[in-house]
């Protein structure tokens, strides 16, 4: 598969939304080619700058570092080469389902009354027949997405790109349009070279793609890239399916592993600050009960359905759990610690002891203890631990960090926040736990 020829190639390619104090880097020195023949899945969490590489390669915005080049020729404006399928398609409403695949042709400038005979050829084509004269309001989400299809189809793109193209439709509608998008496109059915799909579901990028490429965030970069070779139709049962689920899950949840390095830094300290990730005590008391029951390693994909969670979310408590000690990581699964197994059995109270210990060695809690306790009255405002953080964040991403710190720190009782006055103190009430310890 890999033989054909270069279609898509991105070099060092950089995106920074916004200008002045609110930059804020997407994607980050991303490199990439797509070859005739290829069927690429770019998959990772939500924010990770998925879409943002999309709408390069489709010309709808430019990039800021870095080029994108097609065919050899660098991409400016427009690439007439790729077309890209949404998550939800608007379709219009007054027209009917001819009409609207019609429109596509008619505007990239084929007003011929041929337009027709071949807008129902790629009615046909998706499985709309019987339904070219419907309105859209008459139509499925699947179906509806389908109309989608027909009418990226219509300008015949080299390259496909998806995003999401299935996310906003019910499981059993996205199960069969999957299927039948496959059976198209490995029955050389399309007249498209190749596909990139944006996804955030594992088992949809491994049950379709030929490579896997995963991303990661702040700023959205490229992790690893898996090559999928196992024969088509590709079904979820089969051990090499199962044993790649947990591969791609190692590499996504081993994004904490280099995080883990970092650990040991705060502001001002040489180093990277270490990113406190996207949970709540909640969401970690909910996983370390769920899995407390079993004292093997756990499956962290079957956790995704079990506890009703995205897998974006997912990857954070898992990755909070394994900063305070609570759970240990390794390929794909997930085990408890002894810690955690007293934090899940534990009271509440006990439970906020246990947290605080282990929050309290967190380097940027200890850095914010510290500037309180040598603060006059043991306070300090809010935005002078935002100011700090600036040089180590992106500032969107100083302010999350810092509500997190702080989230965590009032439940440890180690910190208090006042919003009316934006001020933040020690908290010396309830702090007692935390000093005992440790
Ligand atoms: P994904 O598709 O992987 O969810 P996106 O490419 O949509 O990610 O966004 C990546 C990051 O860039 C997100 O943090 C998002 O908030 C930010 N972002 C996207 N579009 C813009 C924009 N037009 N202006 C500023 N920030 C943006
Ligand atoms: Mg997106």
């Amino acid at each position: 598969m890999n033989g054909g020829d270069v279609l898509l190639q991105m070099e060092h390619v950089t995106k920074v939304y916004g200008r002045g104090e609110r930059r804020f880097t997407a994607v980050k020195d991303i490199n990439m080619t797509i070859r005739d023949g290829e069927f690429v899945a770019l998959l990772g969490p939500s924010g990770c700058g998925k879409s943002t590489l999309l709408r390069m390669i489709t010309g709808l915005i430019p990039t800021s570092e870095g080029s994108v080049y097609y065919r050899g020729q660098p991409v400016k404006g427009i690439n007439p080469y790729a077309t890209m399928v949404f998550q939800t398609f608007a379709l219009y409403p007054w027209l009917s389902v001819l009409d609207n695949v019609a429109l596509a042709l008619e505007a990239r400038g084929d007003m011929s009354a041929g337009r027709y005979i071949q807008a129902e050829k790629l009615v046909d084509l998706v499985g709309l027949d019987g339904f070219e004269n419907a309105y859209p309001r008459e139509l499925s989400g699947g179906m509806r997405q389908k109309v989608g299809f027909a009418r990226a189809l219509a300008v015949e793109p080299e390259l496909l790109c998806l995003d999401e193209p299935f996310s906003a439709l019910d499981v059993l509608s996205a199960e069969a349009l999957r299927g039948e998008l496959m059976e198209l496109w490995t029955g050389k059915q399309l007249p498209t070279k190749a596909i990139l799909m944006v996804s955030h579901n594992i088992e949809e990028a491994i049950s379709m793609a030929d490579r896997v490429i995963v991303m990661g965030k702040e700023p959205g970069h490229i992790v690893t890239e898996f090559t999928i070779s196992l024969p088509h139709p590709r079904t979820r049962k089969d051990p090499a399916f199962e044993a790649l689920i947990d591969r791609i899950y190692g590499a996504i949840a081993g994004r904490t592993e280099a995080e883990v390095k970092e650990v040991g830094s705060a502001p001002g300290a040489p180093g990277l600050t270490r990113v406190l990730p996207r949970s709540s005590v909640n969401a970690l008391a909910g996983l370390l009960e769920h899995i407390n029951p079993f004292k093997t390693p756990y499956d962290i994909y079957k956790l995704e359905g079990e506890l009703a969670v995205e897998m974006a979310d997912l990857v954070q408590t898992i990755e909070m759990a394994e900063m305070l000690g609570f759970a240990t990581v390794s390929s794909g699964d997930i085990q408890i610690t002894p810690l955690g197994q007293a934090f899940a059995e534990a009271s509440i109270l006990t439970r906020k002891e246990l947290f605080a210990q282990r929050a309290r060695r967190l380097p940027i809690i200890q850095w914010m203890i510290q500037m309180l306790n040598a603060a006059p009255n043991q306070e300090l405002p809010w935005k002078v631990f935002y100011t700090a953080l600036l040089p180590e964040f992106p500032d969107e991403m100083s302010e999350r960090q810092l509500d997190i710190a702080i989230n965590w720190g009032r439940y440890a009782e180690l910190i208090d926040y006042d919003d009316r006055d934006e001020l933040l103190t020690l908290d010396l009430s309830g702090g007692k736990a935390a000093v005992s310890a440790n």
